[in-house]
């Protein structure tokens, strides 16, 4: 799972299949392409990854009472990433998406 966090809002956002999604102060946003590959726009966005058999482990096991939460696996994504594509703020839903009719 793959999350985008602006760091001039502090907000963090996950990045859904074919919705463009923004953060609160709209300077970073993303989308999926596909199941894997996104693409994101923003100077100051940075991609975050959950581990997503580690977060389900976690939330399996989350305790009933505890000094603390059962952790599970994130991380910082490269800034140059295979699966992510960094692309200019887009102007319209169309253009980000290729053509594609997307609707919110
Ligand atoms: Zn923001």
């Amino acid at each position: 799972m793959k999350l985008v966090m602006c760091l001039e809002c502090e907000d963090v956002v996950r990045l859904f299949p074919e919705t463009p999604r923004w953060c609160q102060c709209k300077a970073v946003g993303g989308v999926y392409v596909d199941g894997v590959n996104a693409k994101v726009w923003g100077e100051r966005a940075y991609v975050i990854g959950f581990l997503n058999s580690s977060l389900a482990r976690a939330i399996k096991h989350r305790p009933d009472r505890a000094d603390q939460g059962e952790r599970f696996e994130a991380f910082v994504i490269p800034r140059e990433s295979e699966s992510i594509q960094m692309v200019p703020v887009p102007k319209s839903i169309k253009e980000l998406c290729d053509g594609r009719i997307i609707t919110e």
